[in-house]
């Protein structure tokens, strides 16, 4: 079941994905930003991954507040207030059940999306973290539609973030401090959009 365990579960796998993919994120960043994107999330998701373990709420929807503000508060880069904004977003479309079903879940994706969207200002194609996590919320809202299971539901939004976080090596980045590059940010892949295929790719690993 999607219980309070289940989604401390991919905290965890989370942080262990984007800690095992530190150095790629870094380089990444290091090409079309500031060399920080690695370490920034590797400090935000462990910081999540241990008050998870102390506090130790009992809803989704808390496990994923706790997580969401405890990377605002410790990541000082862009991506702490982004990710910790979706993960905040995601936590209250969950309100307090104690069990998520698919459906909830891809409409809780779409508010982390909406929720990344209303900070940020990006839209896709402008070579951000939104070109992998849009493309995922709408393949699990379409898979869900289908009646897919969960395990295949995951899948193909893992698929789809990790195909948006490739599709932005052509893009010119428009937001973000890649964005200062212009055109020099084209022939890239964008850092953020990589984290964002991790995570979604955590999620599936952590439901089969
Ligand atoms: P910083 O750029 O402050 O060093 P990070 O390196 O941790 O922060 O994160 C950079 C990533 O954040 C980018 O690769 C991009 O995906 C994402 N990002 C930056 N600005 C925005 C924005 N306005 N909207 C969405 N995502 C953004
Ligand atoms: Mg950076
Ligand atoms: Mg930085």
């Amino acid at each position: 079941p999607m219980d309070a365990e289940f989604f401390t579960a991919w905290i965890g796998e989370a942080a262990r994905a984007v800690r095992a993919e530190k150095d790629r994120l870094t380089r990444l960043d290091t090409a079309i930003g500031d060399g920080d994107h690695g370490v920034n999330l590797d400090r935000g998701l462990t910081a999540a991954a241990a008050a998870l373990a102390e506090r130790r709420p009992a809803a989704p929807g808390a496990v994923l507040a706790l997580a969401g503000s405890t990377l605002i508060r410790k990541v000082g880069g862009a991506s702490g207030p982004l990710y910790g904004t979706a993960l905040r977003e995601a936590g209250r479309a969950l309100g307090e059940g104690a069990e998520v079903s698919p459906a909830e879940l891809a409409r809780a994706l779409e508010a982390a999306v909406d929720g990344v969207r209303g900070l940020g200002a990006a839209a896709e194609g402008d070579k951000t973290m939104v070109d992998a996590l849009a493309p995922a919320a709408g393949a699990l809202a379409r898979a869900v539609r289908e009646g897919r299971d969960l395990a295949a539901a995951l899948e193909a939004a893992a698929s789809a973030a990790e195909s948006g976080a490739e599709a932005t090596v052509p893009m010119e980045a428009r937001k973000g401090r890649a964005s200062y590059l212009g055109p020099r940010s084209v022939g890239h892949e964008d850092p953020g959009a990589a984290s964002g295929a991790l995570l979604l790719r955590a999620l599936h690993t952590v439901a089969v």
